[in-house]
């Protein structure tokens, strides 16, 4: 499904990613965690398409065709989702009327016909239901006023709603109490656990791969990948630090 090799990226000049090279299959999940500063979200946001944070050099194909070539829309449209770590508050819009654009300017991209008002609001209703999200909270401008807990369940939502081929989740679990943390581990399970979807999950602490069971964990250091394992890794990362389990 994603296929990175020796991917190299600067912000201003200065070299963030290293020549990082990760294979993500349909139906894995893939946890990176590392230091402060390693690249984690530089990563995502090379992958995502956000401008400013250029490649230059090495390859990322997604379900084949050349990532870096595609606009972000197109990238989207493709079926990668972005999960940012600050998810941004837009005044004056409405949830409701933002996933609706949002999944329909995807829609419209592969060539398939845009949802009506009634059908996507089914569709959300749903979403919300499942993480347990205030119906209410659709209606809402987006993101405006929610707590960290309800960005991230939103989030989730959105998710649920753009059903994405590979989801890249930048931080998801900073700052969420216990209940919104399994919510959105479960979230995570029943939207992007199947045989071809795969998540990259950009992570912190071990607590969230306790509900998302990751396939592979990886250690992102000063813009590589430095190691390589299983569930176990995670724990002696958490146990005895990057410094000691990467050395
Ligand atoms: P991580 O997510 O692993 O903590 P980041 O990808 O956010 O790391 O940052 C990697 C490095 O890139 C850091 O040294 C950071 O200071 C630098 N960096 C990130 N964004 C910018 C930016 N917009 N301008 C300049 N440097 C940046
Ligand atoms: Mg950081
Ligand atoms: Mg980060």
């Amino acid at each position: 499904m994603l296929n990175i090799t020796d991917l190299r990226a600067e912000i201003d000049g200065k070299e963030i990613l290293k020549g990082l090279s990760l294979t993500v299959n349909a139906g894995e999940v893939h946890a990176i965690m590392g230091p402060n500063g390693a690249g984690k979200s530089t990563l995502g946001y090379v992958l995502g398409g956000r401008p400013g944070y250029d490649a230059t050099g090495g390859s990322v194909t997604f379900g084949g065709a050349d990532l870096l070539e595609m606009s972000a829309h197109a990238r989207a449209a493709a079926g990668l989702f972005l999960g940012f770590q600050y998810p941004v508050e837009i005044p004056g819009i409405s949830n409701v009327q933002f996933l609706r654009e949002a999944l329909n300017s995807q829609r419209r991209a592969r060539g398939e016909a845009p949802l009506s008002g009634g059908e996507f609001l089914k569709l959300a209703r749903a979403q919300a239901d499942a993480l347990g999200m205030d119906q209410e909270m659709l209606k809402r401008p987006v993101n405006v006023g929610f707590s960290g807990g309800e960005k991230k369940r939103n989030e989730m939502v959105q998710m649920g709603i753009i059903a994405p081929k590979l989801a890249i989740l930048d931080e998801t679990d900073s700052g969420l109490d216990i209940d919104a943390l399994k919510a959105v581990g479960e979230g995570i399970n029943r939207i992007m656990r199947a045989p071809d979807k795969a998540v990259l999950l950009i992570t912190h602490y071990q607590r969230l791969l306790d509900y998302v069971q990751p396939d592979f964990v990886h250690v992102l250091e000063a813009g590589r990948i430095t190691r390589t394992g299983g569930p176990e890794l995670a724990h002696a990362l958490e146990r005895e630090g990057y410094g000691v389990v990467a050395a």
